[in-house]
């Protein structure tokens, strides 16, 4: 497995494997890595020729600078684990590197997909992810690129950026993967104190809850039974809830029988924000 720091060489890299036509896979992540990673990179890497991870804590996609301070960072670990996988290439660049210098994030339009959820309570975040997301499909010349369906709003941004800018990507998404009681695996898990984890897996069973009320209940029953067990809940706070259409992301009030549901939230554990999301079209046999 090569590590590579450097803009040139990376560049380098990816233009002689696509002069002799190698497939590149990219697993653009911002380390701390977990199974949830590993899950991706090992489809990269059973999907392309090569797979190229790239490592770098993205500062124009925080709208809170204790968030980013306080980001974990587990770089010596996250290669060793990298080694055994399907990983060739881990690019870890410098934010100077990457950004010239000047730390802005260019404005996007995502026909209106960065203004729901995440968009609403992290202003200018997703600038920040469509920003070093361009930058890295420029670097990484991907042929494939994969995202969680742990951050679902922004596979949808990704795959907008891919088509509006005429990419030529394949974008793809990867289930989300959780611990065995359920919680969504994110980096951010390991600033949970002992008892927020404890609690943590409630934010899942709720939505398995919101899944089955999903058959026979309308959907602001729905949301209000989650606000008021959120309400008695004492470790977790919950910012938002929404069922949203699966492709425009926005709210729905009334359910049409064509459309796809999927049900979204965002809780704070103290000062650590969960995100998790689950499809309210579940297939029977899914426990
Ligand atoms: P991050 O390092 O949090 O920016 O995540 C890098 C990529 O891994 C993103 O595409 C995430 O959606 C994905 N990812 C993070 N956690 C999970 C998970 N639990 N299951 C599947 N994919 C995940």
């Amino acid at each position: 497995m090569k590590v590579v720091r450097n803009i040139a060489e990376i560049r380098s890299i990816t233009s002689a494997l696509k002069s002799s036509h190698k497939s590149i896979g990219l697993v653009p992540t911002m380390g701390a890595l977990h199974q949830g990673h590993i899950s991706l990179v090992e489809k990269s890497g059973q999907e392309n020729d090569v797979c190229i991870v790239s490592i770098f804590v993205n500062p124009t996609q925080f709208d809170k600078k204790e968030d980013l301070i306080n980001y974990p960072n587990t770089l010596t670990n996250d290669l060793e684990v990298l080694k055994k996988t399907t990983c060739q290439i881990v690019f870890i660049p410098d934010a100077e590197a990457i950004y010239n210098n000047a730390i802005i994030s260019e404005e996007f339009s995502f026909d209106g997909l960065e203004n729901e959820m995440e968009g609403k309570h992290r202003s200018g975040h997703f600038d920040g992810v469509g920003t070093i997301v361009k930058k890295l499909f420029e670097l990484a010349q991907p042929t494939r690129a994969y995202f969680g369906e742990k951050d679902f709003q922004q596979l949808q941004i990704v795959k907008k950026l891919n088509s509006n800018e005429n990419l030529g990507i394949e974008i793809i998404g990867c289930p989300i993967f959780r611990e065995s009681d359920g919680l969504a695996m994110s980096s951010r898990n390991i600033r949970l104190t002992k008892t927020q984890r404890a609690e943590a897996p409630f934010i899942y069973q709720t939505l398995k809850t919101a899944v089955k009320k999903f058959e026979t209940e309308d959907i602001a029953s729905i949301s209000q039974w989650v606000s008021s067990v959120f309400a008695k809940n004492t470790s977790l706070d919950l910012e938002y809830f929404e069922i949203a259409n699966e492709n425009t992301l926005k709210p729905n009030t009334s359910k049409n029988t064509n459309t796809k549901y999927r049900a979204f939230i965002a809780v704070f554990a103290g000062s650590v924000r969960l995100i998790d999301n689950i499809s309210l079209q579940q297939q029977p046999n899914k426990p």
